[in-house]
């Protein structure tokens, strides 16, 4: 969904976001249980664990992945070819996968009188690829239908909306 400004070439060298310290296990991708039943199918040895505040969404488990104590080591996501890329097919992407470097977030000073109108988009720090382009040109791919198009995904599933931290604090939409 990002294709105007991240190149699918880009991503094939680079899989940054497929793989995961200990520490930024909250980020592992969101999906719905009939989503995680299919990919449980077709990947019989992940593991997956429920996730989101409602405790009714998935994510896979790669917890036991890790072979040391070094907390810089980085543990695959299950459905990563090392050759080919992500191995899911189009329908079972994960929609977080989809939006990455994007994120919906609720902003911290929430009162409660509208819930909607707090939602944002907001772009992660961490993608090398993102980062060398304008904010601008980022904030005008979110203005341009696909920052309204992960509001009304969250609003739908709103256990991949994620808390604003400094992390996540570069609003884009
Ligand atoms: S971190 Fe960015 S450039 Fe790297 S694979 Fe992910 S989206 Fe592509
Ligand atoms: S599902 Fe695909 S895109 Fe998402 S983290 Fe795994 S390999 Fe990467």
């Amino acid at each position: 969904m990002l294709t105007p400004i991240l190149a699918k070439s880009t991503c094939a060298t680079c899989k940054f976001c497929c793989s995961f310290r200990r520490q930024s296990l909250w980020e592992t991708p969101i999906f719905d249980k009939a989503t995680m039943e299919r990919l449980s199918e077709l990947f019989p040895n992940a593991k997956f664990r429920t996730a989101g505040p409602s405790g009714k969404s998935y994510t896979f488990d790669i917890s036991d992945a890790y072979k040391t104590q070094d907390p810089e080591e980085e543990a695959l996501c299950p459905f990563l070819d090392p050759n080919r890329g992500c191995a899911l097919p189009p329908d079972l992407k994960p929609f977080d996968c989809k939006i990455w470097p994007l994120r919906a977030i609720r902003l911290s000073d929430h009162t409660g009188s509208n819930p909607h109108s707090q939602l944002k988009v907001a772009l992660t720090p961490t993608c090398p690829a993102i980062n060398k382009v304008p904010l601008e040109q980022v904030k005008q791919l979110a203005a341009s239908g696909l920052g309204q198009q992960i509001l009304d995904y969250a609003e739908k599933n709103p256990d991949i909306i994620k808390e604003e931290t400094p992390f996540l604090s570069n609003i884009v939409f």
